[in-house]
């Protein structure tokens, strides 16, 4: 069973004439443990592609199935519930909660599944990010390398099978954003995690297993990594 399978996937976003149609057709298989780049120019449709396998957008048409899940059959609540177990997702601005700490924010996740140890989980898991220090932190008191390893603290504390990064190191320096990966790979990969990475960065799709190539909406090519 992939892990991710997209078939024929249509998606159109905004109201009236600002109405966009933005995934025409896109139909893409994952396997478990895979790790997939994603790039393209700007305005492609990345982002939109990575919302809506991670099952943060409906499609109009077409079928998403992720491990084995029809997401269609989901509801609303079930969605939600599918995704807090099953889908870790890292943003670019990282999307912390401004009002928490770090602790807070990891815990959440948690705490929303309902574990009875969130607190002692989300400590191991910053810890394990190198955060074991910042606990009582809020994102304002962090560097944004910081707050990333937070943000991806917060995607791994539930242990998805899978994980989606949308430009992660898009607002780090080089250094910073090449740590960042560092981590988001060996967890990924310490965890059998499938990978599905939205970037701009070759050196980072270069460490992926495959890289599609998204362009107005399609899918314009594949390439496997040498082995
Ligand atoms: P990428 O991540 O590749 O830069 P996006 O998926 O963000 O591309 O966007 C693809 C296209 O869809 C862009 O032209 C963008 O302006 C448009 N778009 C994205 N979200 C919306 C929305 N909510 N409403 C209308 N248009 C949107
Ligand atoms: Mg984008």
């Amino acid at each position: 069973m992939a892990a991710i399978e997209l078939q024929d996937v249509n998606l159109a976003l905004g109201q009236g004439p600002a109405r966009v149609h933005i995934l025409k057709g896109v139909s893409l298989s994952v396997e478990r443990g895979e790790t997939v780049g994603l790039v393209g120019p700007s305005g492609s449709g990345k982002s939109t592609l990575l919302m809506t396998l991670a099952g943060l957008e409906r499609p109009d048409s077409g079928r998403i199935s992720v491990l084995g899940e029809d997401l269609s059959r989901l509801d609303e609540d079930g969605l939600a519930r599918f995704r807090g177990r099953n889908i870790g997702v890292v943003f670019q601005s990282f999307h912390l909660i401004p009002t928490m700490t770090a602790l807070e924010n990891v815990a959440t996740p948690l705490e929303l599944a309902g574990a009875p140890d969130a607190e002692d989980r989300a400590k191991a898991e910053l810890q394990a990010v190198g955060l074991g220090d910042r606990l009582d932190h809020h994102p304002a008191q962090l560097s944004g390398g910081e707050q990333q390893r937070v943000a991806l603290a917060r995607a791994l504390v539930v242990r998805p099978q899978i994980l989606v990064a949308d430009e992660p190191t898009g607002n780090l320096d080089d250094a910073t954003g090449r740590q960042i990966v560092d981590l988001l790979f060996a967890k990924g990969a310490e965890r059998g995690a499938t990978l599905v990475i939205v970037t701009h960065d070759p050196s980072l799709a270069a460490r992926c297993s495959r890289t599609v190539r998204l362009r107005s909406g399609r899918i314009e090519s594949e390439t496997e990594a040498a082995a």
